[in-house]
């Protein structure tokens, strides 16, 4: 079953297993809460200027695990403030985890005269924005399932981006896969990239799932 439910998306009713999504537009970026029938999962944070508009959104929601599809500042920035506030673990995956917890800064790279102009500025970006490192942490491998979160879906690898980028695929079809595609023109990759090649084989692995909906760290959803 799929409907509109005030701004949420409801995307799946199974066997008494009910699946929410609510985007928390922050700014350029996006975050999510996928709620289950009980408890929910939240992916990414945002910056810190938006970090009460989604601790606010996050209040009756009863987040279990915040998952941080990577370490770029956009989307883990209120990583800590979020896990403290709402008394959970940040999810991130161990090749990403030195880019929130030691503040290790990883360069960027574009292709073209576009690619390299919003690298130069994302490499800016990360160089000078500060990311507190977090208290409780769970490592995220591939596969994993998030059944103990309440939410019927698994962790999937979408490495390039960063190293260490993963996405959420849901039992319904919908994923979420935060940098390794981006909508922001059209859907596309994402126009930087820690390692281009690996990036290419995401975006190749999505395409092969074809998820049933994609939502993205930057830009609409959208299908392919
Ligand atoms: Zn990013």
């Amino acid at each position: 079953m799929y409907g509109r439910f005030g701004g949420i998306d409801i995307v799946s009713i199974k066997e008494n297993f009910m699946t929410e999504i609510e985007p928390i537009p922050c700014g350029s970026a996006n975050v999510y809460i996928i709620h289950g029938n009980k408890e929910s999962i939240l992916i990414d944070t945002g910056t810190e200027k938006y970090r009460d508009k989604v601790l606010n959104a996050c209040q009756c929601a009863n987040v279990r695990l915040i998952l941080l599809t990577h370490g770029h500042f956009d989307h883990c920035q209120n990583a800590l403030y979020l896990s403290t506030s709402l008394n959970c673990p940040v999810g991130i995956s161990a090749e990403d985890l030195e880019l929130l917890q030691k503040g290790t800064k990883r360069k960027v790279y574009g292709k073209g005269i576009w690619g390299n102009i919003y690298t130069w500025v994302s490499n800016c970006n990360i160089k000078k924005c500060k990311i507190d490192p977090v208290d409780s942490i769970t490592v995220l491998e591939n596969e994993m399932s998030l059944q103990e979160y309440g939410i019927d879906g698994k962790v999937i690898k979408l490495p390039g981006h960063t190293i260490g980028s993963v996405g959420v695929l849901l039992q319904t079809g919908e994923a979420f896969i935060g940098d390794a595609m981006q909508n922001i023109i059209s859907p596309s990759m994402a126009w930087c990239y820690e390692d281009y090649e690996k990036a290419e084989e995401s975006v190749n692995l999505i395409h092969r799932i074809n998820p049933k909906k994609i939502y993205c760290g930057h830009g609409k959803m959208f299908g392919l």
